[in-house]
């Protein structure tokens, strides 16, 4: 129907998440629509990001660098290696530092478990977190998974897996917003939420 390079513009739009094929054909059009160089702007921080931003080979937060970097909270020295808050995503790890309660370090799960959306135990870094633990002499490890079915599914799994390992583990207290994602906690409540951590009962 379209001139086959704005039809290709379209599809990879809207393999996007949360794009459906009607977005994406606004977006394609609107792009079509804007001067060039604005366009291009679009397209080169793409390839910048994707050029220069990887995944931290130790916490696996987003890291400046290529393979075998590392992010500035993995390079700082100042931060306790003995606490360890697991989050789902980077932008869960922004949320939990913005409420400054925090000084340990991260592990970044990247993603939860969601069968439904394919996403099984072996699809997240679990492995690397258990490397971690001994490596870096963690004593606690924090779930700090979204509040929904499948962050609670995610802290559950980790605690049975931990358990017979000698440190504490604890989750996040309750009274975040119950079904919703850290992220949209504001910090004071997510501050407290980690302040008020408890030991994890099965
Ligand atoms: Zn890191």
């Amino acid at each position: 129907m379209y001139a086959p390079a704005l039809q290709d513009l379209i599809d990879e739009l809207g393999r996007l998440p949360g794009v459906g094929p009607k977005s994406a054909q606004r977006m394609a059009f609107y792009l079509l629509k804007v001067p060039a160089e604005d366009a291009l702007r679009l397209a080169r921080a793409i390839s910048d990001v994707k050029e220069r931003v990887s995944w931290c080979r130790r916490c696996f937060n987003v890291a400046e660098g290529g393979d075998g970097a590392e992010c500035d909270i993995c390079n700082d020295p100042r931060r306790d290696n003995s606490v360890m808050c697991v989050v789902e995503e980077p932008r869960d790890l922004v949320a939990v530092e913005k409420t400054r309660e925090f000084t340990g370090r991260y592990h970044v799960l990247q993603g939860a478990i969601s069968p439904l959306d394919g996403v099984g135990t072996e699809q997240l870094r679990i492995r690397e977190l258990l490397a971690r633990i001994d490596a870096e002499g963690v004593k606690e490890i924090i779930l700090c998974t979204n509040p929904n079915v499948e962050g609670d599914a995610t802290a559950l799994y980790l605690a049975s897996l931990l358990k017979p390992l000698p440190i504490k583990v604890t989750r996040i207290a309750s009274g975040l917003p119950v079904g919703g994602d850290l992220e949209y906690a504001d910090e004071l409540t997510l501050g407290r939420a980690l302040e008020g951590r408890r030991e994890f009962s099965q």
